[in-house]
């Protein structure tokens, strides 16, 4: 009801996995709790996480598989909320937990499940949740006064759980960044990550025509390097691998594949100088055929033997470096993840409270942490909606 004025100890704004889980923390603390989100149903992304299976949690998580720019910031939240004890709350309710890499766990049911958890965390906490309600200004008043389009809040402490960018289908918008704006916060510039490299024309041609294929290779960028499937797109490259290498990818940079990773080519090929084996041929038993004779183009019809040792070289050594420079990304629309987002330095990586603007909190992702693909954007999520909520 327009013009209704309500009092809470806490407002998160965002019922979203880090608010969710914040808010269940506010309210096992006996601290009155209201959750809002525009959206008309609560945690659309991880409803929709892990194809469906929502990878929640990796035993891994630890500082090295996270990009900020304080690489030490989420130490402390990651030590205190650890996978494992994700994973017993799992099990606690009910959910069974499908170990499908070394300590990368998805629900062996349905994501619907964590939601689920998520819900009844908040419901046994007391912590109320209003959904489809818009929110119109943030104030500071004494504490914080919060418009929204069902009325005014007034609250102790506020928690901006909003989350990032990407995927605006979902609900996601840039009001946790004009808050932390508004407060005087510092926002690290935003981008895409977690998400496909796409190609300008003419090199579109190349992919379009191997769109579909799929082969396992390692893909190096940024100094870094990550092996897994890399799946050819209309546009571009995607797959795992690719989806790691967008972390840390900037505009013009070089990604340089292995399309062979682990399996020395050369020696194969001079093996086969004397046969009258092709080229194609001999690179198809070791890659998908249609890649194998896209990728060598004229030369496939070739006899291994008319080629020169020189040219095989060179075949072989592309074939370990492939060096491709994307013109961009698919952008927010398919991104996984927003890289970027509230500046750690504004904020107590323990409480996850904004150092000059005490009662406001930020957690989850849109604070400057991102994960890589493999649980690691949720378990920061749990892990700092926790901290906030310990405190708040
Ligand atoms: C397709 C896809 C698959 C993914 N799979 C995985 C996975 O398997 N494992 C993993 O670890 N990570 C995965 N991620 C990333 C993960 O889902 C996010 O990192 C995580 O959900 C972030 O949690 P959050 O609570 O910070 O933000 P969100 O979960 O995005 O929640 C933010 C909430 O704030 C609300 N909100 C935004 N703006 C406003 C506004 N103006 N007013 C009111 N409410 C607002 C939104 O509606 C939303 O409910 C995936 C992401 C995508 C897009």
């Amino acid at each position: 009801v327009k013009g209704r004025e309500e009092r809470r100890d806490v407002v998160v704004l965002g019922a979203g996995a880090a608010g969710l889980f914040c808010a269940a923390a506010c309210g096992r603390r006996g601290r009155s709790v209201l959750v809002l989100d525009h959206a008309r149903e609560a945690a659309a992304k991880v409803r929709v996480s892990g194809g469906g299976r929502c990878n929640f949690t990796n035993l891994a998580a630890g500082p090295e598989h996270y990009l900020s720019r304080n690489p030490q910031f989420c130490r402390s939240a990651l030590a205190r909320f650890t996978p494992a004890a994700m994973l017993a709350l799992a099990a606690h309710h009910g959910v069974r937990a499908e170990e499908r890499e070394p300590g990368r766990f998805f629900c062996a049911g349905s994501a619907r499940e964590i939601v689920a958890l998520l819900e009844r965390e908040c419901r046994e906490a007391g912590a109320a949740v209003a959904l489809g309600t818009r929110v119109e200004e943030v104030r500071r008043d004494a504490g914080f006064v919060v418009v929204t389009s069902a009325g005014r809040v007034r609250c102790s402490s506020l928690v901006v759980a909003t989350g990032g960018l990407s995927y605006p289908a979902l609900g996601a918008s840039g009001l946790g960044y004009e808050i932390a704006r508004q407060f005087g916060l510092g926002v690290v510039e935003t981008r895409p990550a977690l998400v496909p490299f796409v190609f300008p024309e003419p090199q579109r041609a190349f992919f379009r025509d191997l769109a579909g294929v799929s082969l396992e290779a390692e893909v190096s960028c940024g100094g870094r390097r990550w092996r897994g499937k890399v799946l050819f797109t209309h546009r571009g490259l995607s797959g795992p691998a690719v989806l790691q290498a967008s972390l840390l990818w900037r505009p013009r940079d070089a990604v340089v594949v292995d399309l062979l990773p682990g399996d020395d080519v050369l020696p194969a090929l001079l093996a086969r100088r004397r046969s009258r084996a092709l080229v194609g041929t001999v690179l198809a038993e070791r890659l998908p055929r249609r890649f194998a004779l896209a990728w060598c183009g004229p030369a496939a019809a070739r006899p291994l033997g008319s080629v020169p040792e020189r040219e095989l070289r060179e075949l072989a050594a592309r074939l370990h470096a492939w060096e491709v420079r994307p013109g961009g990304t698919e952008g927010y629309r398919t991104a996984e993840a927003t890289a970027g987002g509230v500046d750690t330095d504004a904020l107590s990586s323990r409480t996850m409270e904004a150092r000059e603007a005490p009662g406001l909190y930020f957690a989850g992702e849109v604070v400057d942490v991102t994960g890589e693909v493999g649980g690691y954007n949720l378990q920061w999520a749990w892990a700092s909606g926790r901290a906030a909520g310990e405190h708040a």
